[in-house]
């Protein structure tokens, strides 16, 4: 079974905890994360030329080379993104603040791996006022916005390696350079899918010698750690930051009913008013995308395996089908089950002509793709993450990002909720980098709960909304502290 592990003895959150016990306090500036996701999906990347980022002579403003983008010269552009997003993500900012000149990440050195977006640098550029170091940030090759990343590096002196378009082995040689950034070592890592801490694993294992913990922030990367961990092998802390309250209940629910109705009309058009619409999986995403769809009118059904999500649906008013039942008759069909061949090439054989087909769960295992690369049916690429696969009989279903993940590939998601995930990112950075030595042994943890009602708490004042507090009667009637945490952990 999992190994979950709820640290309760936490610091108060209102308060920095103090640096004692630092290895080093060398001062720094870094790139943190928030989760995957980009605004690169409303430009066209400008820059045209043919030759690899990897061939290019780059020098920074500051006459740094050690970055690899696109195009270093649309670094003003990134900037005026950047502006734009931090006016969303204004609790990194207060999280600053209440840092009071303290810097908790002082002398943290991070090497990171995550989309590279506007949302990423300005939690990275922020962050740099917890006082946190030089960090590198290789892009996962689906997405990123140029200008952002270039801005990231003239201005901030993060060292990042990425830009759009990575190929595979693009994708790995950027990690590679992250971790072996000319005279730096990173002493935490900031991972987004487990690829970073794998190539440590694998090919600089002594660099763990200096790492004080890992922060994951994906479900892939949080699995794998906790097979590390089962296995014995895992040999720092890891804070799963996947399973946070302020990730799941946040950002998989809100963002994807913000961004599927514009993924899909980015590359459709389509109208969503009376159009029949299948939901695969009915978890945080699946309720998000049915959310949307049923407010603009459209007939969804869900399909789910798990009868508490089914009666869930029921009670919610979706109709829950097997994906067989409908599949002939629905306009779209929208995967969020986290799993792998919930539509098969036999489902696929079965939609009627102009089928739209996309994934919004786990990365492009949910459709079976590979089974429509076969001789007798032909692909044409329609626009940018649009084919239609075309029948012999002359049947299209329109396939969207090759499966990928939609809203990651073909739309803009909310800054707010990325902010939310990047404070959650920076509070797991602060609580596992000033641990007192044995808080957290070789292990996976979840955040407190306490640090997710802070994060929550930050974003609060956006909205002006004002927090009731409890009368010590009611706390010792509830059997609460007053100032929390409010919920058990598993909430
Ligand atoms: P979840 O576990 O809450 O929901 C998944 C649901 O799918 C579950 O209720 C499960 O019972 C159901 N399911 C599993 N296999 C199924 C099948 N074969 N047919 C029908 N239903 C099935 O998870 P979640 O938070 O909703 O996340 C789902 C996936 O989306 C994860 O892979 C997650 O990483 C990903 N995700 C995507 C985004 C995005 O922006 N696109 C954001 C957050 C999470």
């Amino acid at each position: 079974s999992q190994q979950i592990q709820f640290a309760d003895d936490m610091q108060e959150f209102t308060k920095f905890p103090t640096k004692t016990g630092r290895r080093s306090l060398s001062r720094s500036i870094s790139q943190s994360s928030t989760d995957s996701y980009s605004s690169a999906a409303s430009y066209t990347d400008s820059s045209d030329d043919e030759v690899s980022p990897r061939e290019k002579q780059q020098t920074n403003s500051k006459g740094s080379s050690n970055f690899c983008v696109k195009n270093i010269k649309q670094a003003e552009f990134g900037r005026r993104e950047i502006e734009i997003a931090e006016q969303d993500m204004s609790a990194l900012i207060s999280l600053r603040k209440r840092a009071q000149g303290e810097k908790p990440l002082a002398g943290a050195k991070i090497v990171g791996c995550t989309h590279i977006t506007a949302q990423t640098a300005v939690s990275g550029c922020l962050s740099g006022g917890l006082g946190w170091d030089t960090s590198c940030s290789p892009g996962k090759n689906l997405i990123s916005s140029e200008w952002v990343k270039a801005r990231s590096v003239v201005q901030k002196r993060v060292a990042v390696f990425a830009w759009k378009g990575e190929s595979e082995d693009d994708f790995w040689w950027c990690i590679d350079r992250c971790v072996n950034v000319d005279g730096w070592q990173a002493n935490m890592i900031l991972d987004d899918g487990g690829d970073l801490t794998h190539w440590v694993y694998k090919k600089y294992p002594s660099v763990f010698k200096k790492i004080r913990g890992i922060v994951e922030e994906s479900v892939t990367g949080v699995h794998r750690l906790y097979q590390l961990s089962k296995a014995g092998k895992l040999c720092v802390p890891a804070m799963n930051v996947n399973d946070s309250v302020t990730k799941q209940k946040f950002d998989n629910l809100y963002c994807c009913r913000e961004s599927i109705l514009d993924g899909l009309k980015r590359t459709t058009d389509v109208m969503f008013g009376g159009k029949q619409v299948v939901v695969c999986g009915y978890g945080e995403v699946g309720k998000g995308c049915c959310a949307a769809l049923k407010a603009l009118g459209a007939i969804v059904y869900v399909t789910e395996i798990d009868p508490i999500c089914a009666l869930q649906a029921c009670m919610d008013g979706f109709r829950v089908v097997k994906l067989s039942e409908v599949i002939r008759q629905v306009d779209v069909v929208i995967t969020c089950t986290g799993n792998k061949n919930v539509v098969t090439r036999e489902h696929l054989d079965r939609m009627k002509n102009s089928c739209i087909v996309c994934n919004m769960g786990h990365s492009n295992t949910e459709i079976d793709v590979t089974s429509l690369r076969t001789p007798e049916l032909t692909w044409e690429r329609v626009r940018s993450q649009v084919d239609h696969v075309i029948w012999p009989d002359g049947k299209r279903v329109v396939l969207l990002a090759e499966g990928r993940l939609l809203n990651l590939s073909c739309s803009t998601v909310p800054t707010f909720v990325l902010s939310i995930t990047a404070t959650t990112q920076a509070l797991a950075l602060i609580e596992l980098y000033n641990a007192p030595e044995g808080r957290y042994k070789q292990d996976v943890y979840l955040l407190p709960k306490k640090m997710d009602e802070y994060v929550a708490s930050l974003h609060l004042p956006s909205f002006d909304a004002h927090l009731t507090e409890l009368t010590d009667d009611q706390a010792k009637y509830l059997g609460l502290n007053k100032n929390g945490p409010f919920k058990p952990n598993y909430y």
